[in-house]
């Protein structure tokens, strides 16, 4: 009651002079705070550790965009017992009053939108219009659960027998750990913790250590927002020191993790084992990793379709997990295609996600600058390289080796056997395959063991059709790019290897982080 209807918060609009203006402003008050220390926050209070972490600039290694406290077992044992403490008090708390804090979470971080996006420019390398859409998505999960929980705050009447009255609610699971990835860096640790938070939940919340400084700055908009002390606690750590304790430990009842395949695997396996003096089972919800392709039909319509593979393959350099990294085209169109493609793709600017003119920059760190190298030897092993792009160096240009670029790179000759046609690279790496039919193409899009988000470009609408019906993935798109999913709009996530756990920014999102129950009376 009094709450509008959701409304996606708008995308940045760069026609208008303000906004553009506004981001090489904050880029320069953003780059003044660079070189502070932050601490942990736990039971409402900074805590200092000794052991400190730098977050870098991935275009600049040289430059630090911050140092973040790191917890070790001994800080996690502390936010549990304050999340412990913090949970009757908070539990209780009517669903209007924390609803309200994600509403003022969501005010705090609109004022603020140009700050927020520019910190993931420098922390993480995102480009400035989907630095402002993390932003944005994160206002729109804040927005979106906390009208979710009041429809899901109200008593539901079940069955309809006179002298009896049923009543279905829902109760808070308790001490939620909320493990977060750097991709997304605000929003989706913003909607985990969120949806943990306004169901009635204490948080622990970690970070990736690649985004630790936006990670803080989640912190404080909660605190600022009215969070209770000990309600939500920050604990960012290296996940050798503190993964398996803080996972492990008996008084969590609740895992949101959101990363890679293997780290999900673990952190399943570790939430499995029943420790000493633990009295419940502990939920894990885990989004991880995808393999996604685009499907192109011989009708496609091609300038659209070159454009939407561009942006789902390259956006972001690739690191999102819902990225295009197989493009599957039919055969009778495969010489038109591909050729355009690749000249679309030769005519991309690379550089610092802090230059408006780069569509594509640097990974995020050194780790994964290494790594996707060596999926690009095999790539090169196992197709034949259509595309390998640096940024252009000289003068004027970008010195490549102070950030952590890969090559933008297009291969083909890719069947289903091929490792690139099924390891995530996480990086500009695209796999064209040709295919014989549409029916092939949609064999070939579902032969990973991942099922995340799909395209499929046709004018068909039998093959359309047949599309929605075969192509088994939690997002699928027809005649448009398969990122960029909005909260309400799309709700997110897929299925088999690609996850456990119901879609983000859905109506069934929150159900994951409380527990139904039934109260009979005998009237
Ligand atoms: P990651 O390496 O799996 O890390 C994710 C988080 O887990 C980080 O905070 C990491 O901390 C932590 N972690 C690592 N080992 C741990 C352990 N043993 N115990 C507890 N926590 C541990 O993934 P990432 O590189 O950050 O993100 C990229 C991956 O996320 C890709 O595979 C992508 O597809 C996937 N992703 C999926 C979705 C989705 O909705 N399905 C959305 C975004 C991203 P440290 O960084 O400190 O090690």
């Amino acid at each position: 009651p009094g709450v509008a209807p959701f409304v996606n918060e708008p995308a940045a609009d760069f026609t208008q002079a303000a906004v553009r203006h506004a981001f090489p402003k904050a880029i320069a008050r953003i780059r003044r705070e660079f070189g502070a220390t932050h601490p942990l926050f736990i039971g409402g209070e900074n805590v200092v550790t000794g052991d400190v972490l730098d977050s870098y600039n991935p275009a600049d290694v040289s430059e630090i965009v911050g140092s973040v406290c790191q917890a070790g077992p001994a800080e996690i044992d502390a936010a549990i017992a304050a999340a412990e403490e913090a949970l009757p008090a908070w539990r209780a708390t009517p669903v209007a009053e924390r609803t309200k804090c994600l509403f003022e979470a969501a005010r705090i971080a609109r004022s603020r939108i140009f700050d927020l996006a520019v910190l993931q420019v420098l922390e993480v390398g995102k480009q400035w219009d989907q630095a402002h859409a993390d932003v944005a998505e994160a206002i729109d999960f804040f927005e979106y659960y906390g009208r979710e929980m009041l429809r899901l705050g109200a008593d539901r009447r079940m069955g309809r027998v006179p002298g009896e009255v049923n009543r279905y609610r829902y109760r808070p699971r308790g001490v939620a750990a909320v493990i977060a990835p750097w991709n997304f860096p605000l929003a989706i640790s913003a909607g985990m913790c969120s949806a943990a938070l306004v169901t009635g939940n204490c948080v622990l919340y970690k970070p990736s250590g690649l985004s630790s400084v936006t990670g803080r700055v989640l912190a404080d908009l909660f605190v600022e927002a009215g969070i209770p002390a000990g309600v939500f606690n920050f604990v960012p750590g290296r996940s050798s020191v503190m993964g398996d304790h803080l996972v492990g430990h008996p008084s969590v009842n609740l895992i949101a993790f959101t990363g890679s395949e293997r780290v999900g695997l673990h952190i399943m396996q570790m939430a499995a084992q029943v420790a000493p003096g633990q009295r419940h089972l502990k939920r894990v919800v885990a989004e991880m990793g995808g393999k996604n392709a685009c499907i192109i039909d011989d009708d496609a319509e091609l300038d659209e379709a070159v454009r939407h593979v561009l942006y789902s393959a390259f956006g972001y350099q690739g690191q999102k997990c819902s990225a295009c990294s197989r493009v599957i085209v039919h055969e009778a169109i495969y010489d038109r295609f591909v050729p355009r493609l690749v000249d679309a793709a030769r005519s991309m600017r690379i550089g610092p996600a802090e230059d408006p003119a780069c569509v594509m920059g640097p990974l995020v760190d050194r780790v994964a600058q290494q790594s996707v190298l060596e999926f690009i030897d095999v790539a090169r092993a196992e197709g034949s390289v259509l595309l390998s792009r640096m940024p252009d160096g000289g003068p004027g240009g970008v010195d490549a080796s102070q950030g952590c670029y890969v090559p933008l790179t297009i291969v083909e000759g890719i069947t289903p056997e091929h490792r690139i046609a099924q390891e995530e690279a996480f990086g500009p790496v695209l796999a064209v395959m040709k295919a014989k039919d549409f029916d092939q193409a949609i064999e070939w899009a579902n032969s990973t063991r991942f099922a995340l988000t799909g395209a499929v470009f046709s004018r068909s609408p039998a093959h359309l059709e047949q599309a929605a019906r075969d192509f088994a993935v939690g997002n699928l798109y027809l005649n448009r790019n398969c990122t960029g999913a909005l909260v309400e709009r799309q709700p997110f996530g897929g299925f088999a290897m690609s996850g456990i756990g119901s879609k983000a920014g859905g109506p069934d999102y929150l159900l994951q982080f409380m527990e139904p129950y039934v109260v009979t009376e005998n009237t």
